[in-house]
């Protein structure tokens, strides 16, 4: 054991503690993560999918890690066409509307773990721990320790939690996670496609709750259907064609033919938030500090929008000055408030006003959707807060 090693102990080798690790170099940085790097041969198709901002991509890019990942198993997303539940109403949003060439990228989770993991790899200073996890987080001392589950400690001036939905070391600093649960499961396949996507992003708000299919390489889909518990498991029950067809008929043939390509699978939908981002010494980032309604795809883009904050606000503390000065973590809490909050009341006010089944708000939603796609200075502001 150590009492000050490290600058800072990473918890968490997912997307956001694996880019925080890169981020934060040249920092002493210590990785600890209980999965082991991701083996898994490229020619599987991951189910979980994200779709990532322009801004992530740029960010990305920079940390050397875009372009790793094998770019045919990149899509780009050049428009977005939401559909609400009355006929006719519809918000079409295109990249070329607003000047740019797209508005996100679909990037497979595995494929998006492999370029970090791999571009960890090349960079010994940061010494992983692995397959290991956080049992305990010490803030009592002149340092941080961590300890781990085989009982190692490990010393550095900060510790971040990038450990999930479930932090650890957010339980183990004490900060309070304000957690709503939707009732929903987010049900995830990917589909083949008898018509081409043309890089659209399909939503429909449908009164059993939201269908997305996102555009993937070649004629296939992914889709995430965020539904109730009870939907969701009889939707878990079916084979791939009966699945396949009532996707198809839910999406109103919009894509042709559907095949399944992948095994469904479902994820529990949240609204989480702390109050306290940050205490002496700790630090948190991505799902350890917020979990929103996946149908605005913004959930990963919201934690990688948090590794550059704090990466921007290390790199610019006082010579000498500590990596755990709360003041310094502090200006972290604070410029990322805003984003935090509103992209995650949006989404949850998106949700309320889809999930509510009265006629008059039925009827303004889809007036909303409607009168939405004949603004286009509305649709330009739209797009510019979603591919920061
Ligand atoms: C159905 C669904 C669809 C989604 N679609 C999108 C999308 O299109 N776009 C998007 O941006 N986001 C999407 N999201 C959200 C996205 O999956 C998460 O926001 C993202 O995975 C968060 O990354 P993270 O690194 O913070 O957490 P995680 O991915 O949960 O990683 C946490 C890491 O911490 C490790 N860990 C756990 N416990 C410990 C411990 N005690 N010690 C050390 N390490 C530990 C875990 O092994 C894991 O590697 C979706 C989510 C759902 C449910």
């Amino acid at each position: 054991m150590s009492s000050d090693a490290h600058d800072v102990v990473v918890a968490g080798g997912g997307p956001v503690g694996a880019a925080l690790a890169l981020a934060l170099q040249p920092l002493k940085v210590a990785l600890v993560e209980p999965r082991q790097p991701q083996l898994r041969a490229q020619d599987v198709w991951d189910v979980r999918v994200y779709a990532i901002s322009p801004g992530n991509r740029a960010f990305l890019e920079a940390l050397g890690v875009w372009q790793r990942i094998d770019a045919a198993r990149v899509q780009l997303v050049e428009a977005m066409v939401i559909y609400g539940d009355r006929p006719g109403s519809r918000l079409q949003l295109r990249a070329d509307e607003a000047g740019l060439s797209d508005l996100a990228c679909i990037v497979e989770g595995l494929a998006m773990q492999r370029a970090l993991d791999a571009a960890i790899d090349e960079l010994p200073a940061i010494i992983r721990y692995c397959p290991a996890q956080v049992a305990n987080v010490d803030l009592a001392g002149a340092g941080a320790t961590v300890t781990l589950d085989d009982g190692t400690e490990v010393g550095a001036q900060l510790v971040i939690g990038s450990d999930g939905r479930d932090s650890v070391v957010r339980r183990a600093a004490g900060l309070e996670l304000r957690d709503a649960d939707y009732g929903q499961l987010g049900v995830v396949a990917h589909f083949e496609t008898t018509l081409p996507h043309r890089g659209v992003a399909f939503q429909w708000f449908r009164e059993d709750g939201v269908l997305a299919l996102l555009p993937l390489p070649g004629n296939r889909v992914s889709m995430v259907w965020s539904t109730s518990r009870d939907h969701a498991e009889q939707m878990l029950a079916l084979d791939g064609p009966a699945l396949a067809a009532k996707v198809g008929s839910a999406s109103t043939g919009m894509l042709g033919g559907l095949r399944m390509l992948t095994a469904a699978a479902a994820f529990p939908l949240r609204y989480g938030r702390v109050p306290r981002l940050v205490a002496p010494r700790l630090a948190l980032a991505g799902d350890a500090a917020h979990s929103v309604h996946p149908l605005a795809g913004q959930g990963l883009n919201l934690g990688f929008r948090d590794v550059r904050e704090l990466a921007t606000v290390l790199a610019a503390r006082a010579p000498r000055q500590d990596c755990g000065d709360h003041a310094l973590l502090r200006r972290y809490e604070r410029a990322r408030r805003e984003d935090i909050a509103t992209t995650g009341l949006s989404a949850d006010a998106l949700h309320t006003l889809f999930a509510a089944r009265s006629g008059i708000t039925a009827a303004v939603r889809n007036f909303g959707l409607g009168a939405l796609d004949g603004m286009p200075v509305l649709k330009s502001l739209l797009i510019r807060h979603a591919i920061a």
